[in-house]
């Protein structure tokens, strides 16, 4: 199975402040030949550097985001909202280029979340809903589901 991966889940330091969120759980399936990952930063793909300002979707979600009726911004108000769009094309266009059977997301994120995302307040609070790139993702047809999902059948 061809799986698009969060990076960062796979232990790439792409995360906002340099890091990563290794899920030991999810490298030993891709050890085991279990699935083949695509590893993807959608936003290092937006051209943002890494480290890089924190970001929440303001006003709704990634699909609202898609719609023009939400924004991504950092916590001083920059916006984002475009480059946010742009890493989430290329990833659907490497999704399209490896015919992904699934994308395996790390959730929180305002480009990957995927069922929880910050509530866009930058007050750690986190509501339902899915980052932009996981939108855009779905709207494109492709199965995409959480790490916890996948591997732990929660959300
Ligand atoms: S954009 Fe996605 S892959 Fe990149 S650090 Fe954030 S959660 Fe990980």
């Amino acid at each position: 199975m061809i799986a698009i991966v969060s990076a960062c889940l796979l232990g790439i330091n792409c995360r906002y402040d340099g890091g990563n969120v290794a899920d030991k759980e999810l490298i030993e399936v891709v050890k085991a030949g279990k699935v083949v990952p695509i590893p993807i930063c959608p936003e290092q793909l937006s051209g943002l550097p890494t480290p890089r300002k924190t970001c929440e979707i303001v006003g709704g979600d990634g699909f609202d985001v898609l719609n023009g009726k939400a924004r991504v911004l950092t916590k001083d108000g920059e916006d984002l909202t475009e480059k946010f769009v742009r890493g989430a094309k290329e990833v659907v266009k490497i999704a399209r280029l490896v015919k992904a059977d699934v994308a395996i997301m790390r959730n929180f994120s305002p480009s990957c979340g995927c069922g929880l995302i910050y509530d866009g307040s930058f007050s750690g609070k986190r509501k339902e809903g899915f980052g932009v790139t996981s939108a855009l993702l779905m709207q494109n047809g492709f199965k995409v589901v959480s790490v916890e999902k996948y591997l732990r059948n929660s959300v």
